[in-house]
């Protein structure tokens, strides 16, 4: 890959700035599964280390105690390793380095560039002031160092009470940039966190934490979206007072798809409100609903580079995302026959009690798989909309008196329709005709179209999923109640669709396509006396044509 990291990396590499190996890091906080905007900053991390052979660690961002939980860092550690990505030994949490920080903290606070501050939250940001207003210093900006030394090791003893107290940088409080504004390092907060338990009632704001935790792990470029760049100098600062080894810090646009969400707080809304099934529900955008839904890694990874990385937010089509996996899939998932609504088709002149086997190619993309068998009987089904009493004009598919191609079978004519007592057609009386077995006519005879179908006698129950898109904007988080955009028919459960008997012996993580209808995989909550099939992504882009 090349783009303008690389650049930075070469030319750091070339001056000596920093000396192989290529040190980069992913930096999850715990506090939501990780979704497709992270898989592009871990194909990225994971993926620079590996161009440059290079390392990358997995560090948990978990200096935030009240968000923070183990389900959340075992499911991302999932995450990343179904990715493909391997951070070996190098599993870090920067609530290791607490320790750490408070020494560097107090070294701050010695050197004159820290103090403890007594005003309130609302106080400090009334005191910022704005971006044309400078702000105001703070009654206690130049306590003197030794009473700073003395409250701050207090605040850490739990001496004072939550948000009493904080500990600020001293830099400047009229520099142009908001950030640089004597921010707060610490915060007295008295909360469980879910490893150091209740040692700590003092913890580090992510701009103290993160550049010290790049730094003690010797990272040499650390890699974030955008919109830290305004926090590049206050990195920068905290790790030049110090004095301190200082990784390079470089931004990128990060990931926004259409029809989709990716902040974590409203994917945690939505499950929380059971808006969806939980992390993993297959129209989620998390790594795991992606899963469950049978995306690939590989197919993660293309999409991932095929995006690239730039200095610009954008919006990606979310038809780029589910191309990249019709693409693979068409290569890879063995064709089978489902039919979804089935509509029963009687075959009139066919004997009662005959079943042949037929056989249908398993994948014509790659002829090393072969083809298995199918059963044709008197009774069959094919889709209920293949069917036209009174067809249009561009209606090519079957209707009366017209003869059309059963997939793998033979040619056959609809003859007439039967109707329940409500007018509803229950099923079609057909002829087939022999000479045409296997779906080729002798005499090159024409029809216009060629239909999935199963046999009643080669063919079981199960129940499908159809999924769309979760949102029906494509920006759903314009409107301030994103929930408004839902999609109603995000999901579509099919009972008693009519599945080919050779998908009884379905194994979950293998996709099929399904002819005409797209690629399905068998749910992991699947039971063996109900299989239910969740569709991955259709054949086509459905939404094009609509938007057209
Ligand atoms: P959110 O804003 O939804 O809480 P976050 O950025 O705080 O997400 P983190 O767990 O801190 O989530 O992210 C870990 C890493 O993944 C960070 O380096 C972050 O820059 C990156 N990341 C998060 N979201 C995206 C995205 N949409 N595109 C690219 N990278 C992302
Ligand atoms: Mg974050």
């Amino acid at each position: 890959m090349e783009n303008f990291i690389t650049e930075i990396i070469d030319k750091d590499l070339e001056s000596a700035k920093y000396s192989p190996p290529v040190h980069t890091r992913f930096p999850p906080e715990p506090n939501g599964y990780l979704h497709i905007g992270h898989a592009k900053s871990i194909c990225l991390n994971f993926g620079l280390a590996s161009q440059y052979s290079g390392l990358c660690n997995l560090r948990f961002d978990d200096t935030n105690p009240s968000k923070e939980e183990l389900e959340y860092v075992n499911s991302i550690k999932e995450d990343v390793r179904w990715l493909g990505f391997d951070w070996q030994n190098r599993e870090f949490y920067a609530s290791d380095y607490f320790d750490k920080f408070y020494q560097y903290a107090v070294q701050l606070i010695e050197k004159g560039y820290a103090y403890v501050c007594d005003l309130t939250l609302d106080e400090i940001r009334e005191y910022r002031g704005t971006l044309t207003l400078p702000g105001k210093d703070s009654p206690d900006r130049n306590r003197p160092i030794e009473e700073n030394l003395d409250l701050f090791r207090r605040m850490k003893n739990g001496e004072f009470k939550d948000g009493s107290r904080t500990l600020r940088a001293k830099i400047d409080m009229a520099h142009p940039n908001i950030v640089m504004r004597d921010p707060v390092l610490y915060r007295i907060k008295r909360e469980h966190h879910h490893r150091t338990k209740d040692a700590w009632c003092l913890y580090p704001m992510y701009d103290f934490a993160h550049c010290l935790s790049d730094s003690i792990e010797g990272i040499t470029h650390s890699i974030c979206t955008l919109e830290f760049e305004n926090n590049r100098p206050l990195y920068d600062w905290i790790l030049d007072t110090l004095n301190l080894y200082h990784p390079q810090q470089i931004e990128f646009a990060r990931l926004n798809i259409s029809h989709t969400i990716l902040s974590k707080r409203k994917l945690l809304d939505l499950v929380k409100s059971k808006t969806v099934s939980g992390w993993d529900d297959p129209r989620m955008p998390t790594i795991s609903g992606l899963r469950r839904r049978g995306y690939t890694s590989s197919s993660i990874r293309s999409f991932c580079s095929t995006i690239g990385v730039s200095k610009v937010n954008s919006l990606v089509d979310i038809a780029l995302l589910e191309n990249a996996l019709r693409q693979e899939l068409n290569k890879t998932a063995p064709r089978r026959m489902a039919v979804l609504k089935p509509l029963e088709v009687i075959i009139e002149n066919y004997p009662q009690d005959k079943i042949e086997s037929l056989d249908a190619v398993n994948n014509p993309e790659d002829p090393s798989t072969g083809s298995r068998k199918i059963t044709f009987s008197r009774q069959l089904y094919i889709e209920q909309d293949d069917f036209m009493e009174n067809p249009p004009k561009n209606f090519y598919r079957l209707s009366i008196g017209r003869e059309v191609r059963l997939r793998y079978g033979y040619f056959i004519t609809c003859k007439d329709i039967v109707k329940d007592s409500f007018g509803r057609i229950t099923s079609l009386i057909c002829t087939y005709d022999l000479a045409t077995r296997g779906g080729d006519s002798p005499d090159n005879r024409k029809v216009k179209s060629t239909l999935h179908w199963v046999s009643s006698q080669g063919s079981f129950d199960a129940t499908v999923r159809l999924f769309d898109h979760l949102f029906i904007k494509p920006s759903p988080e314009e409107d301030d109640d994103f929930k408004i955009n839902l999609n109603p028919s995000s999901l579509v459960v099919l009972e008693n669709c009519k599945l080919e008997d050779s998908l009884k012996s379905a194994v979950l993580n293998e996709r099929y396509q399904f002819e005409r209808k797209g690629y399905f995989i068998l749910d992991k909550g699947s039971a063996l006396d109900n299989p239910v099939f969740n569709l991955i992504v259709s054949l086509r882009d459905s939404w094009a044509k609509q938007q057209k």
